[in-house]
C-alpha cells in the first residue's frame, strides 16, 4: 500500500456509542474526488492487515479528512481502532481511490445508503453545497437505521434541508416504534420516486444485502447500468 505522510490523528469524536469521527491529517486533503476512499493498514493479527473507509469529508485547504467509522463487535480492525488509537497517534494512510464519484451533475439524484454508509455521500453533497449556492439537481438522500438515535450527522441534514428547496431527507427507521417517519426498510423509501422520475441517476452504499436488492428493484423498473453505482462495504 502507498501510504501519505500525515495520518495523525487530530480529533476523536463519539457520534453514537459505536459510530466514531476520526479526523486525520491529511495531505492530498484537497485532491481526492467526493465519493473516494482511502485505507488505513493497521497493526493487526489478521491476513490482511488493511481497512478501507470512505472520505466522510468535503475536499478542503485545511490539510485532514473525516473518517466515520462504525465499531464491529469482534472486528480486528474497528477494534484496533476504537481501543488504542487516542487522538496524537499516527495512522498509515493511503493515497485516495475507487470510483464511486458523482459522474453527471445535471440529472436528478437520489443517494440510498445505511449506517456509516452515509460517508461518502457527506464528501459529496458537502462539496456540491461548497460549490453551489443551491444543490444544481433534485437530490433525495434516503438514510436507513434501526434506532433514531442511529442516525448520522442528522442535523446537518435537518438544516440542509430547510435551506435547500432541492435536498430532500428522508430517514427510515426499522425498528423504532414512536416514530413518524418513514418506517421499514430504505426500498418503499425510494420506488415511488424511481417510478415518477425514470431519469433519476441512483448512488447505492453500503453492505450487501441492502445494495443488491436495491440494485434488482431498479433494474426491473428499467434503470440502466449507467444510472446505477454503488459501494460494497462487505
Ligand atoms: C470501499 C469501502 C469503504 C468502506 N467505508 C467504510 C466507512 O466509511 N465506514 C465504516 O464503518 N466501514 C467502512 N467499510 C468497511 C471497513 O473496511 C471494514 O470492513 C470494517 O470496519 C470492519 O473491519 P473489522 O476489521 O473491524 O472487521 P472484520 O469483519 O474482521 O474485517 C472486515 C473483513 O474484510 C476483510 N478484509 C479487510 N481488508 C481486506 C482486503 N484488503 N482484501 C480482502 N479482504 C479484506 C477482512 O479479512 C475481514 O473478513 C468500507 C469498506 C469498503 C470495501
Amino acid at each position: 500500500m502507498n501510504t501519505h505522510p500525515g495520518g495523525e490523528v487530530l480529533q476523536i469524536t463519539a457520534l453514537t456509542p459505536s459510530v466514531r469521527i476520526f479526523r486525520i491529517r491529511y495531505s492530498l486533503s484537497n485532491a481526492f474526488r467526493p465519493g473516494q476512499f482511502v485505507m488505513l493498514d493497521l497493526p493487526i493479527q489478521t491476513e490482511f492487515t488493511t481497512r478501507s473507509y470512505s472520505i466522510a469529508s468535503a475536499p478542503n485547504s485545511d490539510g485532514w479528512i473525516e473518517l466515520c467509522i462504525v465499531k464491529k463487535p469482534d472486528g480486528p480492525g474497528t477494534s484496533f481502532l476504537f481501543e488504542h488509537i487516542k487522538e496524537g497517534d499516527m495512522l498509515q494512510v493511503s493515497e485516495p481511490q475507487g470510483k464511486f464519484v458523482l459522474e453527471a451533475e445535471t440529472a436528478p439524484l437520489c443517494m440510498v445508503c445505511t449506517g456509516t454508509g452515509i460517508a461518502p455521500f457527506r464528501a459529496m453533497i458537502l462539496d456540491l453545497r461548497r460549490r453551489h449556492t443551491r444543490l444544481p439537481m433534485p437530490l433525495t438522500l434516503v438514510f436507513g437505521n434501526r434506532f433514531e438515535e442511529d442516525i448520522l450527522y442528522r442535523e446537518e441534514w435537518e438544516q440542509m434541508q430547510k435551506l435547500d428547496p432541492n435536498f430532500k431527507f428522508i430517514p427510515v427507521l426499522s425498528r423504532e416504534e414512536n416514530w413518524n417517519g418513514a418506517k421499514g426498510y430504505v426500498h418503499e423509501s425510494y420506488l415511488p420516486l424511481a417510478k415518477a422520475y425514470p431519469e433519476t441517476h441512483f448512488y447505492l452504499c453500503g453492505w450487501t444485502t441492502m445494495v443488491r436488492d436495491a440494485k434488482n428493484k431498479l433494474k426491473a423498473l428499467g434503470f440502466s447500468r449507467k444510472q446505477l453505482k454503488f459501494e460494497l462495504y462487505d
